[in-house]
């Protein structure tokens, strides 16, 4: 019987595994891909306090090998589900069933993709999907936002204070995002709106140069330059697996608050994976702290001070 086990190895899971071990819990991290999660998509990290400058990449490195040296096992395999036995847990992989007294979640979320031509050839040389991770990137260049909602909205309002010009892309003919955003986005003389059009293609050479831009009202088609390309059209949480156990909200994310704990005692959660106002690596980081405290609690029946 483990004491813990945390399922997903992004700032989160390797967080909440790093405060268990040094707590005493014998603890077991799952990742079913490579350790690092998002931040190993991202070329430079740049917002982490205290870190200048870094690869996601050396991001990743940097905090993996902190939390095996520290004596995380880290168990490369995919988890299936969880079932709530009371006092204990059962947590299914893809190798069979593990018994533990506690689970973090801390699965993350997967960024929606647009699905077109180019997208993956220039994902990292242009094409990204977090403005509040890589708008800096673009200072006084010419930029595309693909998408309607809020966070498209909100990152063609702030990139349009460092980028030149930002073309806003949406298939529909009016935002879903909230009016205040709307009238503020048409307000800006930086942005110019695409309506009821579609991202066809992304071209360039090494890194992005032009987007085709598709319209839904007539077929016809037209190129653009732009230096970056910005995909904000939803994030996917994969907690479909756990929601006979944990309660999600309709969007699918794990129903929690600051607290991270979940509708059932001994299984906590973490990160991008949870309702939450900011996803980031710092508040991914700050839930891992909290979720693993929790745990440390659960198990020793006891309070543990910081
Ligand atoms: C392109 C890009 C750039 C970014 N840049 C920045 C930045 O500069 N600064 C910043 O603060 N934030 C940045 N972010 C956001 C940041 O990366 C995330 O907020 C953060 O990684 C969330 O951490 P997490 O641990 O909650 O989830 P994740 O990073 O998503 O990690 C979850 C992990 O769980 C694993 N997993 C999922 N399901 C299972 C399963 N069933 N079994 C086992 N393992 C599983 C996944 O493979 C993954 O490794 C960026 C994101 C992207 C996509």
């Amino acid at each position: 019987m483990k004491d813990l086990i945390v399922i997903g190895a992004g700032p989160a899971g390797l967080t909440a595994g790093l405060y268990a071990v040094r707590a005493g819990l014998d603890v077991s991290v799952y990742e079913k891909n490579v350790y690092g999660g998002q931040v190993t998509s991202t070329p430079e990290v740049e917002n982490y306090p205290s870190v200048q400058k870094v690869s996601g990449f050396e991001f990743a490195n940097n905090i993996y090998t902190q939390t095996v040296s520290q004596g995380v096992k880290m168990e490369f395999d995919e988890v299936l589900g969880i079932e709530d036995r009371g006092d204990h847990k059962i947590v299914k992989t893809s190798s069979g069933d593990v018994e533990t007294r506690t689970v973090i979640i801390a699965n993350g979320v997967e960024r929606r993709k647009l699905g077109v031509k180019g997208e993956q050839e220039f994902t990292m040389k242009g094409v990204t999907y977090c403005a509040t991770c890589d708008g800096a990137f673009f200072k006084g260049q010419d930029v595309a936002i693909v998408g309607g909602g809020n966070t498209a909205l909100e990152d063609a309002l702030d990139l349009s204070n460092t980028s030149s010009k930002v073309y806003l892309i949406h298939r529909g003919d009016h935002f879903t995002g909230q009016k205040v955003l709307q009238d503020a986005v048409i307000a800006r003389e930086n942005i110019e709106i695409i309506s009821n059009s579609v991202v066809e293609e992304i071209a360039g050479d090494t890194n992005v140069k032009e987007i085709i831009v598709k319209s839904q009202i007539d077929g016809s088609t037209k190129s653009i330059n732009v230096k970056g390309v910005f995909v904000a059209i939803g994030l996917i949480p994969n907690n479909g697996m756990f929601g006979d156990v944990i309660d999600l909200d309709k969007h699918g994310y794990i129903i929690s608050d600051d607290s991270c704990k979940t509708n059932v005692e001994g299984v906590y959660v973490a990160g991008d994976c949870r309702t939450k106002f900011l996803r980031q690596i710092i508040t991914a980081a700050s839930d891992g702290a909290v979720a693993s405290v929790q745990a440390v609690n659960y198990v020793n029946q006891n309070v543990v001070q910081y």
